[in-house]
């Protein structure tokens, strides 16, 4: 597994594993070691994701010391703030049986539309997010669905954000966000990499698939990864969790990489942080 590095120094595996949806069950377990056996060492988890126990359960039959793997979490809306964060911390390490987390990300920013100390309220869930870092309890801390008016309050604090996890898919580049990010030596993540499925009709994606030998789900984590966005793709499918690895073995041409990038404003899923009521 190829690596991309953050700002602080940690390596981290250039593609992770999606567990968004994916049941609390055995499901999930079984999705988890068929993802490690695959080749996968970089999990993507969070609270509200409600699988963690699962997930948990996963990485410990996985037969893959913890070490080895990348293990990232999030502080759900509700937890946000300082004493909830660290109490959010806690539960989630004990849910997933992982010790420690590689990268723990605020999921969504408190926003205007919804809190007059939407700034403050971000600050102190960053304040205990930096404590767990210092305390070496977590390898690097980011945000998730931050815009950069939600980064700058972030950004003149002590630790800076490492990561910035957003929707990035065909059809959707989030250019303002993605420029501030590479600005600011903070890796962005790409969740919804096939737009939840969204992008698998496409007709432009379906030729260059057909033309590249690939499928059109590998096409688009190939896109991310040539923009240096890190795909995060999710399935519980084992013959899907394979396919989506197999993307170091072919590139996508600088013609071919236009027309993917012209398909912008299509398959979204409409939330917008400064927008969304949870
Ligand atoms: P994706 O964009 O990865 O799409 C997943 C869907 O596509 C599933 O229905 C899956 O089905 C299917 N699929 C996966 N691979 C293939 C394939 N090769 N061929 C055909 N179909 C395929 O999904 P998500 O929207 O789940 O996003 C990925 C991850 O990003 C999440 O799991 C989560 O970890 C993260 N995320 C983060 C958010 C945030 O706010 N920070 C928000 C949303 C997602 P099946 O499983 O049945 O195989």
């Amino acid at each position: 597994m190829e690596t991309m590095r953050l700002y602080n120094g940690i390596e981290i595996p250039a593609i992770g594993y999606g567990t968004w949806q994916s049941p609390d069950s055995e499901v999930t377990v079984n999705g988890v070691k068929t993802a490690v056996a695959s080749g996968y060492r970089h999990i993507d988890a969070a609270a509200v994701y409600g699988n963690e126990v699962s997930v948990g359960k996963g990485i410990a039959g996985c037969g893959v010391p913890r070490e080895e793997l990348f293990i990232t979490s999030k502080v759900w809306n509700t937890e946000r703030g300082y004493d909830a964060t660290l109490a959010a911390f806690e539960k989630t390490i004990k849910d997933l049986g992982c010790g420690y987390l590689d990268l723990y990300l605020i999921h969504w920013p408190a926003s205007a539309h919804m809190y007059a100390d939407w700034e403050q309220i971000n600050l102190d869930t960053w304040r205990a997010m930096t404590e767990l870092y210092k305390a070496g309890k977590i390898k690097a801390i980011g945000v998730s669905n931050f815009k950069p008016h939600h980064l700058e309050a972030l950004m003149k604090t002590e630790v800076k954000p490492m990561v910035d996890q957003i929707e990035f898919h065909p059809g959707l580049l989030q250019e303002k966000t993605a420029a501030y990010c590479r600005e600011n030596n903070i890796l962005v993540e790409g969740w919804s990499p096939l737009g939840t499925g969204r992008m698998l009709d496409n007709e432009v994606l379906k030729d260059i698939a057909l033309r590249s030998g690939k499928s059109v789900a590998q096409v688009c984590i190939r896109w991310c990864i040539q923009h240096d966005i890190l795909p995060l793709p999710k399935s519980v499918t084992p013959s899907r969790i394979k396919e989506n690895l197999q993307v170091f073995d072919f590139e996508l041409n600088a013609a071919d990489m236009e027309k993917i990038d012209l398909l912008n404003n299509f398959g979204g899923s409409g939330l917008d942080p400064d927008q969304v009521d949870f």
